[in-house]
């Protein structure tokens, strides 16, 4: 496939890196799949939704993009994954467990359903460390690689969305802490991206109805001043965390809110 201008590379901070990324089809992941190969690198987008997975490849055009069925709570997908990374690609330099869901309902302790519960513990954080298993299975005997987890806001301060995915995010950050001491005597560097709240289909699902409610939240932030973080703002800081430029920095969250959860006290 012929590179076209979305792929043509700007720089290479990335060159010579292979990235798997997942959740990959759509918002954070999506741009950052675009964003890595603008950098130089070779990008395997994972995703379960195979439509939109395979119209951001074609899009993207390039010979450093692939697509591949992945759904995050099943391990045969994400070992094959992993596996077609090396194959066709030599290695795996960074994995980045990006995709997540929210929960459908907002609701009060006393109206939370279980099964609702379960299936957002199961994808944000069963799914981030199979995906950080299987990656650390690959990276460990080349002593190297850099594994990246999208993890919230909601993993440093309360939320009034929904209480499994504040568990959710700050078990992810859990884990990467822990992974980080485990990992970093074999070169393997773990961190995560804070975000608070990017106008993606995720986060207006999750709001439901109430459309302007993102700007409304984003207006009490002296940063923001009402507008909402873009796809972008964060493929900035994976791609900062993915490069060899943040070789020293391993178990960190990096917030990326505008101050946010600084500005409101309240909520943490
Ligand atoms: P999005 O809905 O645009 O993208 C999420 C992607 O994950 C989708 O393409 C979806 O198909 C994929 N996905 C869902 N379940 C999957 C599974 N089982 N296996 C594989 N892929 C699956 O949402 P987004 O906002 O880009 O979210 C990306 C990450 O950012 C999530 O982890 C989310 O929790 C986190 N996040 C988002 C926001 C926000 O405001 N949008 C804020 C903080 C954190």
């Amino acid at each position: 496939m012929s590179a076209n201008s979305s792929a043509t590379p700007i720089t290479n901070r990335l060159e010579g890196k292979v990235a798997l990324i997942t959740g990959g089809a759509s918002g954070i992941g999506e741009t950052t799949a675009r964003l890595f190969v603008r950098h130089g690198a070779t990008v395997l987008i994972a995703d379960v939704q195979d439509k939109l997975g395979y119209l951001v490849y074609k899009d993207i055009g390039s010979d450093s993009i692939s697509y591949i069925h992945y759904d995050v709570t099943n391990e045969s997908d994400v070992e094959k994954a992993v596996d077609m990374a090396v194959s066709e690609y030599g290695k795996l330099d960074t994995m980045f467990n990006n995709a997540g869901i929210s929960s459908i309902i907002r609701s009060q302790i006393l109206e939370s359903e279980n099964e609702d519960f379960k299936r957002v513990l199961n994808v944000n954080v069963f799914g981030a460390f199979l995906g950080a298993k299987h990656a650390a299975r690959v990276m460990i005997p080349t002593k190297k690689g850099s594994i990246l987890f999208t993890a919230s806001i909601a993993s440093i301060m309360a939320n009034d969305i929904s209480h499994s995915y504040a568990a959710s995010k700050h078990a992810v950050v859990g884990m990467a802490k822990n992974l980080s001491v485990e990992l970093g005597q074999y070169g393997i560097r773990v961190n995560c991206v804070s975000p608070f709240a990017v106008g993606t289909p995720l986060v207006r699902k999750a709001l439901g109805m109430e459309k302007n409610k993102v700007e409304e939240v984003a207006s009490s932030c002296a940063i923001l001043k009402g507008v909402i973080l873009e796809p972008e703002d964060i493929a900035e800081a994976a791609l900062y965390l993915g490069s060899d430029e943040s070789k020293y920095m391993s178990g960190l969250n990096l917030i990326v809110d505008g101050g946010y959860s600084l500005t409101n006290p309240a909520f943490s």
